[in-house]
């Protein structure tokens, strides 16, 4: 296994990545979680590889995430009469509920909520972004539009409106029997696509409880609108780059990416950077320059963990690429810049809780006593833990939890090494023990060297950090 670094890997699962062998070779190479993409695949393939990532969790004693990503509401033009058609700048172009097949002049669009939101001036983005349909007229069965940038369109192309907010939830009724299905199954997190608003993720939580967390993936400029009301409300955040960036210009994606890492930092919520990291691994070994500096920039922002997606799912080289990522993690984490700016970027709330306080103190510490080797935190819920993490202390952060679903899900989190202990913890000298035995045990710490605790007092009631204490190891 390689070195653990405080930045993590999610790898995208899919036919190139599915069975045992596939599967183990990505967690050797450094994965920490694994990704479902529900808009590929079918429930018989992902349950069969949940149960070889369980199994594969047992035999190499590592907690992993497992994130199921809902393909929320994609929208989708229809079918058309030939393969494809060309459809010429300045040309008009129709897009309506009719039952027939399109041609170089029209196409059914099956989702009567766009036409109900669409005015004039709107802009509809075909096929990432390539074609480019500017609303002429419209009412609520049709949409007149000129095209603006003309390109080949073929049946079932994404359509994209960045600034029309649409009557659509975030859970379409695919993502309903999916989302069943992923709970029932037990992963660790859930992916929500096409978030438009905070009450998006709301009413994700209202449906999904405390069974799994959730991820909100950024991809439409009015959740940006809505950015840190989202942050507050989510779990964690995925920096979906793909969507964003033909939802919003691609020049503005860089700044926004510095943007939510900064606010998610801030909440203390993890954040993920995700897409086209490795690209060029999809077909070949090596990555670009430009690819590489892209995976350190976000390591330097302060990435919780980097995301791979066609690179593992359906490349050819899925092993490769997770190597080349923990070598590139490796290496800005062996840079003693990327520490100056951890601490330089620290980001805390300006209305601190005791939480806050209590951790801030922590980190304090740790920063002007010399041979501090790990802050311990204990936590049923994982939330000491995520304050510990936002300090981005230099020290390791070790997670002592009753609970096998907060140590998965901790897999995620910036710089965090999960130790699970059941017993109900009667005594405060039993805490300080279990620390030492813990951080001892796994070579965090030895002999002379300080250990901070942080915890809440009473133990395994959630939601409290209200302790910190420094113990030196006999
Ligand atoms: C993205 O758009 O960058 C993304 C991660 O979403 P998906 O791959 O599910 O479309």
């Amino acid at each position: 296994m390689p070195k653990k670094t405080h930045a993590n890997i999610l790898a995208t699962l899919g036919p190139s990545s599915s069975t045992k062998e596939q599967i183990e070779k990505l967690i050797d190479a450094g994965a920490d979680g694994v990704r479902f993409n529900f808009s590929h695949g079918s429930h018989e393939e992902h349950k069969e590889r949940y149960n070889i990532v369980r199994k594969l969790e047992k035999e190499k004693g590592k907690y992993i995430s497992i994130l199921a990503d809902m393909q929320g509401p994609k929208l989708r033009v229809g079918k058309f009469r030939d393969e494809s058609v060309y459809i010429k700048e300045g040309d008009y172009f129709t897009l309506d509920m009719k039952d027939e097949l399109g041609d170089a002049t029209r196409v059914k669009l099956p989702h009567p909520e766009i036409f109900h939101a669409l005015k004039v001036g709107d802009e509809l983005l075909v096929n990432d972004g390539k074609i480019v349909l500017t609303v002429d007229e419209c009412d609520e069965k049709h949409a007149k539009t000129i095209v603006t940038v003309g390109g080949y369109i073929s049946s079932n192309k994404g359509v994209n409106l960045p600034n029309t907010q649409l009557n659509i939830s975030a859970i379409t009724e695919k993502d309903e029997k999916d989302l069943k299905f992923a709970l029932k199954l037990g992963v660790d997190w859930i992916g929500l696509s096409f978030v438009q608003s905070a009450d998006d993720v709301r009413r994700a939580k209202e449906i999904i409880g405390d069974k799994a967390w959730i991820i909100t993936k950024l991809e439409k400029p009015s959740a940006i609108d809505d950015l840190d009301e989202i942050v507050r409300l989510s779990d964690a955040i995925m920096i979906a780059r793909g969507d964003l960036g033909v939802e919003c210009p691609l020049q503005k994606v860089p700044v926004l990416q510095k943007k939510i890492v900064s606010v998610c930092r801030r909440f203390a919520k993890p954040v993920i950077v995700a897409t086209q990291m490795l690209e060029s691994m999809i077909t070949s070994p090596m990555p670009t320059r430009a690819e590489v500096s892209d995976v350190a920039n976000a390591i330097y922002e302060g990435a919780d963990t980097v995301m791979l997606s066609a690179e593992t799912a359906a490349g050819q080289y899925p092993e490769e690429a997770v190597k080349m990522m923990k070598k590139i993690i490796v290496e800005v984490e062996s840079d003693k810049l990327y520490y100056d700016i951890m601490v330089n970027t620290r980001n805390q709330p300006k209305c601190m809780t005791e939480a806050d306080a209590i951790t801030f103190a922590a980190t304090e510490i740790s920063d002007v006593l010399r041979n501090v080797s790990a802050i311990v935190t204990y936590t049923s819920s994982g939330k000491t833990t995520l304050l510990a993490a936002r300090e981005r202390p230099s020290q390791t952060i070790i997670a002592i939890t009753p609970n096998i679903e907060v140590a998965r899900r901790m897999a995620l989190v910036w710089g965090t090494e999960c130790h699970i202990n059941k017993d109900p913890f009667k005594s405060f000298d039993k805490v300080q023990s279990t620390a030492i035995e813990t951080v001892t045990e796994n070579n965090y710490a030895k002999s002379g060297d300080f250990i901070i605790i942080t915890a809440g007092i009473p133990f395994n009631k959630s939601g409290i950090t209200n302790m910190v204490q420094t113990l030196l190891i006999p």
